[in-house]
């Protein structure tokens, strides 16, 4: 076979290679292996990361594009589609620490990305890929931050987008994709239908230029999320964690951080410790789990249900790869319900001042019950990972106590509020 083409300029990629039977391919829009039918990962050549340094890096901008080297796509600016994500608080969290009963704590808080939520990291990304290879229409498969983000990139960058979600979307975020201008397409259906339909669409005429970052760009999008690794890394003052706690949905974002502290531990820009990986479901969505629990690798799919929806996938594509990734560090999964998500956004915004989606509510609840059960840690260091914002669930906390009274002080007063 002749070497792979590198299409991008000064891109450390050199093609994909699938994660089963490490078939290698030249880099384009494919995502599926020709040989196993297994899903298809970027190829980077080591040497040339081994170069990077912790002055390259910290020379860049303020933004995700400081991994630029690390990254298949992007390294000169001027190819970028890009809202500039990244490089969001890792936050001391004492008080949290505290509730708990653990040693040393961070929150990660990717809410403050551009359209609030860890997504703008794969899309900027996968987008930036995708216009290199030609396509010239965005879209995506989304459970609700993903179209978000999709629009707002196709918006920023002056592209078509179209973006499909499951009909019954929380309504801050179909009004946070639908304000961007593009088409939003709202499918009878859950998430899992919703990505079998864009897998066919890629398939025929109408769309053949039309790139869905999560489907026939699914390689290039996953690398995005390393940079939560990265970061985490660097601002830590180039040091791994000893555990981190991570949502998953399809649990691409689990095996990608894993993904990032190996290979800048490999490249020497940190030093090599084993980072113990939590995976963090929802009771009405936890195929990954149930897997490990039951001691499998193979996912039997779930019918999604609960509150935690942008974490609503029941076929979830990395999930033996995720339950790879937690046995090989010695970590675990587990899930919660509703009433626990909610104490967990809760607990979290009373404790450090960051108000999560309900994905965030699901990771700080099963923080709680890993603890319980004994499987994490208290004395080490941990980070856990909130990846969206509570504005755009609000129903989940929503119907907090209020005290109306009339303006006047004596009515104050005597209502016995002012302690
Ligand atoms: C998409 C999403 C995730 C999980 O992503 P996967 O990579 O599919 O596991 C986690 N949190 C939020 C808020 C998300 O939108
Ligand atoms: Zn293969």
């Amino acid at each position: 076979m002749s070497a792979p083409t590198v299409p991008f300029t000064g891109s450390p990629a050199i093609g994909l290679v699938c994660r089963n039977c490490s078939a290698k391919y030249p880099i384009a829009a494919q995502h599926a292996c020709w040989e196993c039918f297994g899903p298809l990962e970027v190829d980077y050549d080591l040497d040339k990361l081994a170069k990077v340094t912790r002055a390259d890096i910290e020379a860049g901008p303020q933004n995700i594009w400081r991994y630029a080297p690390l990254l298949p796509a992007g390294v000169d600016p001027a190819t970028r589609v890009s809202l500039d994500p990244g490089m969001t608080p890792l936050i001391d969290a004492r008080n949290l620490a505290a509730a708990l009963g653990m040693r040393k704590l961070w929150v990660k808080d990717d809410s403050g990305n551009p359209t609030h939520s860890f997504k703008d990291r794969v899309v900027s990304v996968a987008l930036t890929a995708a216009s290199q290879l030609g396509f010239d229409r965005f879209a995506c498969a989304s459970t609700g931050n993903l179209a978000n983000s999709v629009a707002a990139h196709a918006a920023r960058a002056g592209v078509p987008s179209i973006v499909f979600i499951p009909y019954d979307l929380e309504p801050g975020k179909v009004t946070a994709s639908a304000v961007y201008g593009g088409e939003l397409i709202a499918i009878e259906g859950s998430y899992d239908d919703v990505n079998r339909l864009c897998s066919e669409l890629t398939e025929t005429d109408e769309f053949e230029t039309t790139a869905f970052v999560n489907v026939n760009v699914r390689p290039f999008y996953a690398e995005g999320s390393k940079t939560l690794g990265y970061e985490v890394a660097e601002q830590l003052g180039w040091r791994l964690p000893e555990q981190v706690v991570i949502p998953m949905a399809s649990g691409e974002l689990l095996t990608k951080v894993d993904k990032a502290f190996t290979e800048l531990a490999e490249i020497g820009l940190v030093d090599d410790r084993n980072v113990r990986v939590f995976g963090a479901q929802s009771a009405g969505c936890n195929p990954i789990a149930t897997a490990l629990h039951a001691g499998t690798d193979v996912i039997t799919p779930v019918k999604p249900t609960g509150i935690a929806k942008s974490l609503n996938i029941g076929d979830p594509a990395a999930g033996p790869y995720a339950i790879e990734a937690v046995t090989r560090t010695g970590g675990w999964m587990d899930f919660v319900s509703d009433d626990e998500i909610r104490d967990g956004i809760r607990l979290l915004a009373r404790t450090t001042g960051v108000f999560a989606e309900t994905a965030g509510g699901v990771v700080v609840a099963t923080l709680r019950k890993l603890l319980e059960t004994g499987k994490l840690d208290p004395e080490a260091e941990t980070v856990i990972y909130n990846t969206g914002e509570g504005l755009k669930t609000l129903d989940a906390v929503a119907g907090a106590p209020t005290h109306q009274v009339r303006p006047s002080l004596k009515a104050v007063r005597e209502a016995g509020l002012l302690g």
